[in-house]
């Protein structure tokens, strides 16, 4: 990518909301389009086969991707927050009644919590939270204390948006399964980071995004063990995800198909597919060292800047994150500068982070702030990008402090 804005080139600093995408995955999805643009699942003729066939074999990259057993524990979905409604639609009708709970964490997005809130306040059940401690990271041992008999399901996130913290998920599981509660992983910000293997976490579902590991917009996953999917209503119903549709009585499709009502996108599940090619060819072990080294670094020249007059704190400095830093600045005075006066002047200066609350307000209240200033990484995110964001922060600084 080689845009400018106001003249300058742009540092794309942005990666937690969505990625940049790798010509590969670009190239993916124009091929669809020109050349395997049918409906799938559907013709007998040559080109809706081979559609069905490219749909099917993303699919399965897919699951080989997250270490699936099968490719019928991959459903499509529309991306993150739409697996998790339609998991919380699901799940909530098949296990969740009146005096029931569910436990999510303090850091979770906004599409972690509120399709949970609906469902608790639909079923009369309530939502229970594992607190942080002091130093932001989750406080797990309090998850033991939270679950009782009436616990359906733990729900959180691998990697926090705002944080960038990396949450013990496979001890959460081994917690949570003592008791017999399941446990659904939001990983659309761990999966685009890391390794990312569901057998190894043993979690029942994980849910992510395709826009934010370099594929296309409007797609994303819900894994699901197939033991849950069999047992789990569909959230949806339409085209192909029935199996006989009668006045009297409609059965439904096999796995994956059951939760997947309608005609798929299976362009852009090509150009997912594309997009796993294109980080497995690079290594997540790489991925993953590189982008350590860009937060070592960051936070490095952020600390070096203390010395400007200003006070830079960083969020959960202290633990091992992926893919974001966050931080505010306060002045000499110790009054906080509004997060998006800091904005406004990196963007000015073609450096492109965010500010605000990423979606998950109740995380910003706890830490008694507006919002936050996110730096947000990427495979292709270099040494200049860093040096790039600390002058135009120095800057903004000198400026505001
Ligand atoms: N969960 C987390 C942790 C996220 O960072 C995001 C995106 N910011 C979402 C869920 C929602 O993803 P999407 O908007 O792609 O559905």
């Amino acid at each position: 990518m080689q845009e400018t804005v106001y003249g300058k080139p742009l540092v794309y600093l942005d990666n937690a909301a969505t990625s940049q995408k790798p010509k590969a995955v670009l190239d993916g999805i124009v091929y669809a389009y020109e050349h395997l643009n049918a409906n799938i699942h559907r013709g007998v003729h040559h080109l809706s086969q081979v559609a069905t066939q490219e749909h099917e074999a993303a699919r399965a990259k897919v699951a080989a991707f997250i270490g699936a057993r099968s490719a019928n524990e991959v459903v499509f979905t529309k991306g993150t927050t739409d697996s998790i409604n339609t998991l919380a639609f699901s799940f909530g009708e098949y296990a969740v009644q009146e005096g029931d709970n569910i436990i999510v964490s303090a850091l979770e997005h906004h599409s972690n919590i509120v399709p949970w809130q609906m469902l608790c306040q639909r079923k009369k059940a309530h939502l229970r939270v594992i607190p942080l401690k002091e130093d932001l990271s989750l406080n797990v041992e309090a998850l033991e204390a939270l679950m009782d008999e009436h616990t359906r399901i733990v729900s959180v996130a691998q990697v926090s948006n705002v944080l960038g913290v990396i949450n013990p998920v496979k001890e959460i599981v081994e917690m949570a399964h003592s008791q017999g509660v399941p446990v659904c992983v939001d990983a659309a910000q761990s999966v685009p980071h890391m390794k990312v293997d569901v057998q190894e976490l043993g979690c029942d579902f994980l849910v992510f995004s395709a826009h934010k590991m370099y594929g296309p917009t409007g797609i994303g996953v819900l894994y699901g063990k197939e033991e849950w999917l069999e047992k789990l209503p569909p959230a949806e119903g339409g085209g192909e995800m029935i199996e006989h549709v009668r006045w009297e009585n409609t059965t439904y499709n096999t796995l994956p198909y059951k939760f997947e009502a309608g005609t798929p996108d299976f362009n852009c599940s090509y150009g997912l597919g594309k997009a796993i090619e294109y980080v497995q060819a690079i290594g997540m072990k790489k991925v993953e060292e590189h982008e350590r080294n860009l937060i070592v670094e960051t936070q490095e020249a952020m600390r070096q800047m203390n010395r400007s007059g200003c006070r830079l704190q960083i969020y959960a400095e202290e633990q091992e994150k992926a893919g974001v830093i966050s931080f505010n600045v306060y002045n000499k005075e110790g009054v906080l500068i509004h997060p998006y006066d800091i904005g406004v002047l990196l963007d000015r200066q073609g450096v492109a982070i965010r500010t605000g609350h990423h979606c998950a307000e109740p995380l910003i209240d706890l830490l008694e702030v507006p919002g936050t200033i996110r730096v947000s990484f990427a495979l292709y995110n270099e040494e200049g990008d860093i040096q790039a964001f600390v002058k135009a922060l120095e800057k903004a600084l000198a400026m505001l402090c």
